[in-house]
């Protein structure tokens, strides 16, 4: 009895330092993944990546940043201040009307349906907020979390540039198998005005939404990708989509042609 109380008494501790040591592990990688974006990373983009505060998804975040590098500062979302400016701008009249110019012919080829559009223009704090919250975001952070603490690469001195390089080398080569349904934030095209998602309506009711599970009973059985597609080819000129890398019938992709914003603006 005592010698069982006592193995018992010993399992139990190994347990206890076992468990405590994993989260002592975890707030280390944690601290590890920040020191490691701020040299790898630009401020700005080192700043998002401590906004994000579990480690898997912070590390998720950190391979796209890695993997756009060169692209970041011409991709990376405005800011409020920013945001705020594009309103009443020529380029965001131009974009409405292309947006109106859809809805109407959308309405004209299907009565009693509608269109309606979310255009605000997704800032990087509520890009932040979607990517710490998003289910596909933690399935895909945590495997390539575990992967990396795997890999090797992970309990280097985040100061050392050769361990700084192997951990870029890594996680640049890395896919995984599942994958996330967002971009990282600040790289969204919503945050710069780049990209618009279409939802369909009737009575004020979603009829097609953004909902992933629902892409098959909403949009590919109501026919309604191949609708929204011949509205937005009769009348968008500047959007084009839908998104297929990841699979999102509502939404497109906006590039206006330079000179026609100033061509739209002057009707
Ligand atoms: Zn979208």
């Amino acid at each position: 009895m005592t010698r069982l109380r006592k193995t018992l008494g010993m399992v139990f501790g190994a347990s206890i330092s076992l468990f405590l040591g994993a989260i002592v592990a975890l707030a280390e990688d944690i601290a590890e993944l920040d020191a490691i974006a701020a040299q790898l990373l630009p401020e700005k983009v080192a700043t998002a990546v401590a906004a994000i505060p579990e480690g898997p998804r912070k590390l998720l975040a950190m391979r796209s940043y890695l993997r756009f590098s060169g692209k970041l500062e011409e991709r990376w979302s405005w800011t409020e201040e920013e945001i705020a400016a594009f309103k009443g701008t020529e380029a965001q009249q131009a974009l409405q009307s292309e947006i109106d110019a859809i809805s109407a012919d959308f309405a004209e080829r299907n009565r009693g349906y509608g269109i309606y559009v979310h255009s605000r223009v997704r800032s990087l704090d509520t890009q932040i907020d979607h990517w710490n919250g998003n289910d596909s975001v933690g399935v895909s952070g945590a495997e390539t979390y575990d992967a990396w603490l795997k890999s090797g690469t992970a309990s280097t001195s985040p100061t050392d540039p050769e361990a700084l390089a192997r951990f870029e080398t890594w996680l640049k080569g890395f896919t995984p198998a599942n994958r996330a349904h967002l971009a990282a934030p600040g790289l969204s095209r919503h945050g710069r005005a780049q990209a618009i998602d279409f939802q369909i309506t009737k009575d004020g009711e979603t009829v097609a939404g953004t909902d992933y599970d629902a892409i098959e009973t909403e949009w590919q059985q109501g026919g309604w990708e191949e609708k929204l597609k011949a509205s937005v080819t009769a009348a968008g000129p500047s959007f084009s989509g839908p998104l297929t890398s990841i699979n999102e019938p509502w939404h497109y992709d906006y590039a206006p042609q330079p000179g026609m914003v100033g061509a739209t603006a002057s009707q």
